[in-house]
């Protein structure tokens, strides 16, 4: 195999910012508190209003899997703007989005063999939803209308997907809008912090598994859609990857029930856990029915995301004439133009091979540098998918993982902060999703950041 060709990265110094790039009394209405602003971005670096260089350690929330800037991406763009900008995917098809779908499913090992494309992750699992419904309607089994996931996990923020996951913070205020019959949950692999002395992983991945069969009894299987899970939990945990033998021991069961499997790749697939699709490096041989995608299929040049389904339900789609749902930005050949382009740079420069390399860099030198470091409960991943979950006191105001996060920041990295529930426990936890074209010194330095950046924070606990 040829040596990958990386692009030679700027190393910008790591200088504490100057906080002076903060805007205040913002028109837009998400943020209470003021955010430093972006004015630019090259490579893994942006640059904010003040001239301060930040490093992304995280490709905005596991996005930017080719960094800014990339020149062949604006030219595809660009190309296909002048060419053929918009249609309608119900008056007329697409060159982009026919080879975008093509290029997918060809690699997908046999899962897939259609695909159709959105505008947001939220956007896909709510895709996902109505064609599992559809799928058991046209199948003359309209009394299927349950399906179940995964507490805690998170699948989006549209009402759908609110209601498909379980993150109570995220969750409680729309309840009242959210199906509450439809949606039921089973606990998600949390192994380190759940299993039972001297439980294996294989052995806690049965025991959930019979968990899961047990509540498809309950509901009666007749009953039952689909199963939704995410191959390598991303917001909801602060990445875990599944537990030895977990996907095996649920599909039996999913299968045996005969309910559809659909996995959430929105944030672990497109190449993020070292392989183009997340099941394919962690789910042991396990393929979903329904696959949903984004993030890194657009790497934050394009806002585009993807359903991919395999030929089972495809076959009753087709049947059935057509999927019954559409959006009018369905297939948007710009969209579609760019994520084949970001997928062939992917293949082409072999990226994921430096995905798989850098990622273990990572987390390897994380272990050393942060070996004996109290708070520190867990460092896991998959690829260039990782996660620093902490134990801190839950009355900590502001919390553990957002102190960290703010020192790293004041150092020039950026990083995720996340805080949450794991079992009734307060939870949090850090990740790190920096881009595929990342450099072994790059790595290095974000760890040393990232390790001095946590010892300060845990002084300050003393
Ligand atoms: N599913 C998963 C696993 C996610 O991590 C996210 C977003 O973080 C979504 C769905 C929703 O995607 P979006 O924010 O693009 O709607």
């Amino acid at each position: 195999m040829s040596p990958i060709a990386l692009p030679t990265l700027p190393t910008p110094p790591l200088s504490p910012p100057s906080f002076t790039s903060k805007v205040t009394g913002s028109a837009l209405l998400h943020h209470a508190t003021p955010q430093p602003v972006a004015t630019s971005a090259s490579s893994l670096t942006f640059t904010l209003q003040d001239g301060t260089e930040i490093i992304d350690g995280v490709g905005g929330a596991a996005v930017a899997c080719l960094g800014a800037g990339n020149t062949e991406i604006v030219q595809a763009m660009t190309e296909q703007a002048t060419k053929l900008s918009y249609c309608y995917h119900q008056l007329m098809g697409n060159e982009p989005s026919e080879q975008l779908g093509k290029f997918l499913c060809d690699r997908s090992q046999g899962a897939f063999v259609s695909a159709a494309f959105l505008n947001s992750g939220s956007e896909a699992i709510e895709a996902a939803i109505k064609l599992c419904r559809q799928y058991w309607v046209e199948k003359g089994q309209p009394q299927r209308k349950y399906i179940i996931a995964r507490f805690p996990s998170y699948h989006g923020n549209t009402l759908g997907a609110l209601a498909v996951g379980n993150i109570p913070a995220r969750r409680d205020m729309y309840t009242p809008l959210l199906s509450t019959t439809a949606f039921h949950h089973v606990p998600s692999p949390t192994y380190l912090r759940s299993h039972l002395p001297d439980e294996s992983e294989t052995s806690y991945s049965a025991r959930l598994a019979s968990e899961l069969d047990a509540k498809i009894r309950e509901l009666g299987p007749e009953n039952i859609m689909a199963f939704f899970a995410e191959p390598v939990v991303g917001a909801a945990l602060g990445v875990m990857p599944p537990p030895s033998g977990y996907f095996p021991a649920i599909s039996k069961v999913v299968r045996g029930h005969d309910i559809l499997l659909v996995m959430d790749e929105v944030m672990s697939g497109m190449g993020r856990c070292g392989s183009l699709f997340a099941h394919q490096a962690v789910a042991e041989g396990i393929k979903p029915d329904i696959c949903a995608i984004a993030k890194g299929l657009g790497a934050g040049y394009v806002t585009i995301s993807g359903i991919l389904v395999g030929d089972k339900v495809q076959r009753v789609v087709k049947q059935a004439g057509q999927w019954k749902s559409s959006h009018t930005y369905q297939n948007h050949p710009i969209n579609c133009a760019v994520a084949l382009k970001v997928c062939q740079i992917v293949e082409r420069d072999q990226l994921l091979q430096n995905v798989r390399q850098r990622g273990d860099q990572m987390r390897a030198e994380l272990r050393d540098g942060l070996k004996g470091v109290q708070r520190v409960f867990d460092i896991r991943g998959k690829g260039l998918f990782t996660g620093i979950e902490l134990d801190a006191p839950s009355s900590l105001s502001p919390r553990f993982a957002a102190r960290v996060k703010e020192k790293c920041f004041q150092n020039g990295l950026l990083i995720l902060g996340l805080s949450g529930t794991i079992d009734g426990k307060e939870g949090e936890a850090l990740v790190i999703a920096p881009a595929y074209i990342i450099s072994a010194e790059q790595v290095s330095q974000m760890v040393s950041v990232l390790v001095k950046s946590i010892k300060a924070s845990v002084s300050e606990l003393e």
